[in-house]
């Protein structure tokens, strides 16, 4: 027997820096390691207070039902919206999750991707490794240089972004609910207008209900035949069945992804495109960011052992 409280960890998020921190403290309990998660719950439920997850698998509802008498969960990343935190709140827990540390390697994601995308990086790598040089250059491609860019949610990744984006273009815009304040980009209340004077559009919202399917045809046409959607924040922030349409159909120049509706679902359709470049959601996957998010996922669950406070809690469970 030990007197070290549970801690469920859904996924497979644990680093072995991050094992070794939270061992000395808790006795993991890893859901992903059981061959029949629900049985298991059933009978290991009640005595869990403590869960680590990620943004992905979050706690989904056929997981919350078996947790009655949780006082915090961690995640490990920043989006959340697998995790019902006004439900957690109300029963008495806390979430928290990883805001900030990842910014700047989320943004330098969204730059790679529209260089890449626009420069057409990954059909001329191609063309090197398929021997096709000889027979001739690669097509030409549109710069980056000058163009207008608008970005749809301007939060702390929204903002490293904008700083990012204005090395190459000089006119910014955003689109988010409501206006910021001392930013020097110009606000569109309106999505579509936002998107028809526009030549680029990035997406960095959470996923969630408010935000479902923001991205949909009209959006896409007003982006039109020259325009191009980066998608770093949510895959069903974007309507992906009519965002293949438009790409199939020319009525939307192009697209980089790192997120998708059904991921890791991808259609199949993108795959022959070489007008879209495709990412498997590693917008923070550096060695040295996701150490930083570990650290702060595993600090918030010591903390919160030693004296029941965290850092970095979702805004629904700030105190
Ligand atoms: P923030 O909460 O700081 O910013 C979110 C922004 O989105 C705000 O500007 C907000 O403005 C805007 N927003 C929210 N809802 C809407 C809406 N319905 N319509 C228009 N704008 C909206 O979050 P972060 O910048 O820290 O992170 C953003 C998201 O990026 C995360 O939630 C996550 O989903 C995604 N992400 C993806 C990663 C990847 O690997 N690809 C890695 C990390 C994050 P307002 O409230 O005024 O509307």
């Amino acid at each position: 027997m030990t007197d070290k409280p549970n801690l469920l960890v859904v996924s497979r998020v644990m680093t072995a820096p991050m094992q070794a921190a939270l061992e000395a403290d808790f006795t993991i309990q890893p859901l992903f390691e059981q061959e029949d998660p629900q049985a298991w719950l059933a009978e290991i439920g009640a005595d869990i207070a403590y869960v680590l997850t990620d943004g992905h698998w979050g706690v989904r509802p056929e997981v919350m039902q078996h947790l009655p008498n949780v006082k915090m969960i961690s995640c490990y990343g920043v989006g959340y919206d697998n995790i019902d935190a006004v439900t957690w709140n109300s029963r008495g827990a806390v979430v928290t999750h990883t805001p900030n540390v990842l910014n700047a390697e989320v943004a330098n994601t969204a730059i790679l991707l529209w260089l890449a995308t626009s420069r057409r990086l990954v059909r001329d790598d191609r063309h090197v490794r398929d021997g096709k040089w000889p027979d001739g250059g690669a097509p030409l491609t549109r710069s980056v240089d000058d163009r207008k860019v608008g970005i749809l949610g301007l939060g702390r990744i929204g903002l490293e972004l904008a700083r990012r984006i204005a090395v190459f273009s000089p006119e910014i815009s955003y689109h988010t609910r409501t206006e910021k304040p001392d930013v020097p980009y110009r606000y569109y209340a309106n999505l579509t207008e936002m998107a028809r004077d526009v030549d680029v559009m990035f997406c960095i919202t959470p996923g969630g209900k408010a935000t479902h399917h923001l991205v949909n045809r009209d959006v896409l046409d007003a982006l039109g035949p020259e325009g191009t959607l980066i998608n770093v924040g949510r895959g069903p922030v974007v309507d992906e069945q009519e965002m293949v349409k438009a790409l199939q159909d020319g009525r939307l120049g192009s697209a980089g992804l790192d997120v998708f509706e059904f991921e890791p679902q991808v259609p199949a359709a993108l795959f022959a495109m070489d007008q879209v470049t495709l990412l498997p959601h590693v917008g923070s996957a550096t060695v040295e960011t996701r150490r930083a998010m570990g650290d702060l996922a595993v600090n918030n669950l010591k903390q919160f052992l030693a004296n029941g406070t965290t850092i970095s809690p979702v805004p629904e469970c700030q105190p």
